[in-house]
């Protein structure tokens, strides 16, 4: 089994790194966010079955070297060191594409059993692109197309039409697209959803003579499985 260690605290990484080694591990380590990556991108596919990654690095931060390996299709499963006063939280992780996390310190017998599990539970099956007809949405690579034509929209646009295709054919009112996609606690004026779905029709829809985000009257809106 063999692991890539990305962690700044050289004697923290030079622990992590003979704790490994006892307990029957192959442990490469490197000490920022730069490397990292490249280490993680450039050994050849499926050479790390697992990567503890610290989140805050010089050169990019773990958070960052987490979205690219996911935007690069690197799928190795990834453990990350929080801490506990740290800027960012378990949640963005998560979201981000880790597989679990630990926050420091820790214990070593509990960071080998995690290590242990992501290995036996293997690289998951990532979000494949989304579709509706000739409608995709890459999560991964944050890109949207119909019929292969790239789109351009805006981060929040992204965010919307993402969360309606992730629930084809169902009606969305405005208050779960609200809490999903603003915040849950978002206090401006509700029609501010409305807005939106114009400006995406304007995008995805109208320039194709498609119409795959549909108003459901007095439920909200849902894209049409066929892409309308
Ligand atoms: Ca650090």
């Amino acid at each position: 089994m063999r692991v890539l260690v990305v962690e700044d605290e050289v004697s923290l990484a030079e622990t992590i790194r003979d704790g490994l080694v006892e307990a029957g591990f192959a442990v490469d380590v490197v000490h920022d966010g730069v490397d990292g990556l490249w280490q993680a991108t450039e050994t050849p596919h499926g050479a790390y079955d697992v990567v503890v990654l610290d989140i805050m690095l010089p050169g990019l931060s773990g958070y960052e070297v987490c979205r690219r390996l996911r935007a690069k299709q690197v799928w190795t499963p990834i453990l990350m060191l929080t801490a506990k006063d740290g800027e960012y939280d378990q949640a963005d992780a998560l979201d981000l594409g880790a597989d679990d996390y630990l926050t420091k310190p820790f214990s070593f017998v509990v960071l080998i059993a995690r290590l242990r599990a992501l290995i036996r539970r293997g690289a998951p099956e990532r979000p494949a692109v989304l579709a509706a007809g000739d409608l995709t949405l890459d999560p991964g690579e944050r890109r949207v197309a119909r019929a292969g034509a790239p789109i351009a929209v805006t981060p929040r646009e992204f965010a919307m039409l993402e969360f309606l295709m992730r629930h084809p054919g169902q009606a969305m009112t405005k208050t779960a697209i609200l809490e999903n996609v603003w915040d849950a606690h978002f206090s401006g004026d509700p029609n501010i959803v409305e807005v939106y779905i114009g400006y995406l029709r304007k995008k995805i829809d109208h320039p194709f003579g498609k119409a795959a985000i549909e108003t459901v009257r007095g439920a909200g809106y849902r894209i049409a499985v066929d892409g309308g």
